[in-house]
């Protein structure tokens, strides 16, 4: 190879959520091709995906059904707008997805990012409750769970809660309600408080991913959903990482039957292909912009490549491949087998706490000096030993895709486990040589 890419990407790249000073003195890995639940890269060397190209893959890469309508759809457009014009495969798209969605989400907006969906949720709850009139227009305010994650942009940050990640930009912030994760009765207290005040509540249902798999109590979605109704409050649901089979079922919502007034969808769409995202809305919301165009009702945000055709014809193929491959039904002896393999994990000693949810699991190494990076080290030796796995912190994340085979998750969880060994001896050499 005559170009040194690595040089290339340590030169001129910003990788994000990375600091880059620690990113240049390492050599980056490389991915060139994939095959099913692997990565390839440039030496030939295969990695398990063990989160799933950062929870977006859903059947695997280069899946032969998805592959095919994305070369299909290239012999026909690759873009064209949804302002002013339709086509085939986005209105297509909205009625498989209103199909399979909670009961009375009837409409699709189409977005690129999971935070591009939150915000126009959190927009769209806004205008709804200032169209509605009279005292709604005083409901200007959202409640949010501490810890929560929706994303990076401003509106999304706003109602974040990792304060790693969000609390540089406290000045930028509007001002929200934060909710104990998990806690009925905080939201209550909260919802009681400022009464008329808050325009929806936004939750990642049963589980919040990015607070590093933190698992909500059964029947909290529910409660929050009786709450939201008991007060006036509309619940948008971010199901950007729960959406999509990770919790077990096609949404995360349906396991405490809860149909939200919004829904944000992102990250598996596509089946993990090309950025997509749909923000869903009940007829409802929908019909609270509908008036005369001198009415000012209508609205107004929008991206230049939403509903990209490309992108929807990758996430109509990955919708037909649950189907033909009944995926969901086939994960739920998997998500059985993923939990007896955590067992042994559970009980070493270098781990707290396994928290999981489906697939979506999070393995708890406990408190540790930061300068340590334990959970980059579990990636590294990870890495050595044929998987990429990417920590939250000292939480170790395992987040296959769908269609991982018995055999690699068992080869997954064990590299993982090694790792975890591996990582804890090199940051503790002391103890380790103690044992
Ligand atoms: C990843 C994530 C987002 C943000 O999605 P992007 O596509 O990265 O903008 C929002 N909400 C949740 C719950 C997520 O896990």
């Amino acid at each position: 190879m005559s170009v040194d890419q690595a040089q290339l990407d340590r030169d001129h790249l910003w990788h994000p959520f990375t600091q880059q000073r620690s990113w240049v003195s390492e050599e980056p890995p490389m991915v060139e091709r994939a095959e099913g639940t692997e990565l390839i890269d440039g030496d030939g060397r295969r990695y398990i995906d063990g989160v799933s190209s950062l929870w977006c893959n859903v059947h695997g890469h280069r899946h032969p059904g998805i592959d095919a309508a994305l070369r299909a759809q290239l012999d026909r457009v690759a873009h064209s707008t949804m302002l002013g014009l339709s086509h085939p495969g986005a209105a297509e798209l909205a009625a498989r997805l209103v199909e399979i969605a909670p009961r009375g989400l009837s409409r699709v907006f189409y977005s690129e990012a999971g935070a591009t969906a939150v915000e126009i949720a959190l927009k769209m709850a806004f205008q709804f409750q200032q169209q509605r009139g009279g005292q709604h227009r005083r409901r200007t305010s959202f409640a949010h769970l501490r810890e929560a994650y929706h994303g990076d942009t401003i509106g999304s940050v706003s109602v974040g809660g990792i304060d790693v990640f969000h609390s540089t930009y406290r000045p930028l912030l509007f001002p929200a309600h934060p909710v104990e994760p998990g806690d009925a009765a905080d939201l209550e207290r909260v919802l009681s408080c400022h009464e008329e005040e808050i325009a929806a509540l936004i939750v990642e249902p049963l589980v919040q991913g990015a607070a590093g798999m933190l698992v909500h109590p059964p029947g909290f979605l529910r409660e929050a959903r009786e709450l939201c109704d008991r007060y006036g409050v509309l619940l948008i649901c971010d199901e950007v990482a729960t959406g999509f089979g990770r919790t077990g079922t096609m949404f995360a919502c349906e396991q405490e039957d809860v149909a939200p007034d919004l829904m944000c969808l992102a990250k598996g769409l596509t089946g993990g292909y090309l950025p997509l995202a749909a923000t869903l809305a009940t007829e409802r919301i929908y019909e609270g912009f509908l008036g005369a165009p001198a009415e000012q009702r209508t609205f107004f945000h929008g991206h230049t490549y939403t509903g990209n055709p490309l992108a929807c014809a990758a996430a109509l193929a990955s919708l037909e491949a649950f189907e033909s491959e009944r995926t969901l039904e086939r994960l739920g002896p998997k998500i059985e087998l993923l939990g007896e393999l955590l067992e042994p994990l559970a009980a070493m000693p270098a781990v707290t706490e396994v928290r999981r949810r489906g697939t979506m699991t999070g393995i708890d190494l406990g408190e540790h000096d930061p300068e340590l990076r334990l959970g980059h080290r579990v990636t590294l030796e990870a890495r050595k030993r044929g998987a990429i796995v990417r920590p939250l912190g000292d939480v170790v994340v395992l987040m296959p895709p769908l269609s991982i085979s018995e055999d690699e998750l068992r080869r997954l969880v064990a590299i993982t486990a090694e790792s975890i060994e591996a990582a804890y001896a090199s940051a503790y050499p002391a103890l380790a040589q103690a044992a």
